[in-house]
């Protein structure tokens, strides 16, 4: 096989040329890593209600003409200047976020908050040189997230590609670069259930898996969608409110259900009255409360001190505290040693000419996670 390391690869790649129309496979040719990036060959990418959000491009700043794409999985192509860490061949998942290693964030225990390599969403080129590496008849493309795998080669800094067991099946593993990692890190490492193990939390429902993995026995699931629930009892989730059923405010109705409040509480949609509601129905004295889910840029919380002084505990976390290089290969692991179920998340396939499809699903709620494999 002719290496193609050093050359510009011409591939296919669904480009958003403007906010919230549909994607377009365009040709576009992708330059070669530079100093500390890899060229990956995507395989299996998913669709993520991030790249939604900023397609939309409603409550952020638009940047188009760009390629979206940050869950994936796939293999390294070719590796720039200074690349020690990976080689071509290598199984990879790359990460909306990274991991410099060298950091303050990078080398404390605590945070995965890189300096160099944390997520930017208004960055749409490299951080090396300031350019893209995607290219149509010479105008460039925007980057996402230092991801963009909505394309068949992409260019990535090494900082932000997991590493991980190539026995793990690209076309499952691939959503653990994203949305299950950050649900079952603030879960786990964040809210950190394991002072409460049989007691409740308060999930969105596409994520009670990781609430029962963390050992609570109430899971309740919150969801503007009727339709979740019945999917969400597949995971594990034991009870169900519909803020719509209900004509007092959701926090009311959950501390009433559980006399007093919940345990835990993870909310990952980025509605902020989702948010504030998530915080003020933990338990006083020590429930905890993790925010996950990207707010509008404009958005204020809004609480009573006297939650926080009731011994109430608010957070947030990215990426579920996990840090990318150094933890994404152990979540791998978890599921190739069957603790954690991948392919209930995965409810539809498309290939790459039907990107839209995927968008589609997720705009009408239909469910969870769509595959969209890139060899098709
Ligand atoms: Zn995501
Ligand atoms: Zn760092």
């Amino acid at each position: 096989m002719p290496s193609t390391a050093g050359q510009v690869i011409r591939c296919r790649a669904a480009v958003a040329w403007e906010a919230g129309k549909p994607l377009v496979i365009e040709e576009v040719e992708v330059a070669p890593p530079q100093a500390m990036e890899v060229r990956l060959k995507i395989l299996y990418t998913s669709l993520c209600h991030t790249d939604v959000y900023f397609w939309e491009a409603k409550g952020q700043t638009p940047m188009f003409p760009r390629i979206f794409g940050h869950e994936a999985g796939g293999i390294v192509e070719s590796v720039g200047e200074g690349v020690t860490e990976l080689k071509p061949g290598d199984h990879v998942l790359p990460v909306f976020t990274g991991e410099c290693k060298e950091c303050a964030h990078c080398k404390s225990e605590e945070s995965n908050m890189c300096d160099l390599l944390r997520i930017n969403t208004d960055r749409g080129v490299m951080i090396g040189d300031g350019q893209s590496r995607f290219s149509i008849n010479g105008k460039p493309i925007y980057h996402f997230v230092g991801t963009s795998t909505f394309s068949e080669y992409t260019v990535s800094h090494v900082g932000s590609v997991a590493k991980i067991n190539p026995l793990a099946p690209l076309d499952k593993v691939c959503i653990l670069s994203c949305g299950i990692s950050t649900g079952l890190g603030a879960t786990l490492n964040v809210a950190k259930p394991k002072r409460f193990n049989g007691g409740s939390i308060r999930i969105g429902s596409s994520w009670p898996c990781c609430a029962r993995i963390a050992g609570a026995s109430r899971i309740i699931g919150v969801d503007l969608n009727p339709k979740r629930f019945n999917e969400a009892k597949k995971f594990g989730i034991t009870e169900f409110v519909n803020p719509k059923d209900h004509d007092k405010p959701v926090q009311e109705v959950i501390i009433e259900m559980t006399s007093g409040g919940v345990d835990r509480s993870i909310e990952c949609t980025g509605n902020v009255n989702a948010m504030i509601s998530a915080f003020e129905c933990v338990r006083d004295g020590w429930g905890v409360a993790v925010l996950v889910g990207v707010p509008h840029k404009d958005a204020e919380f809004k609480t009573h001190p006297m939650n926080l002084l009731n011994e109430r505990t608010l957070k947030g976390t990215f990426f579920g505290n996990y840090k990318p290089r150094s933890d994404l290969p152990s979540v791998v692991e978890m599921y190739m040693n069957k603790e954690l179920e991948v392919e209930k998340f995965i409810t539809h396939q498309v290939p790459l000419s039907e990107i839209n499809k995927a968008f589609e699903y997720m705009l009408e709620g239909d469910g969870l996670r769509c595959i969209i494999s890139m060899d098709e």
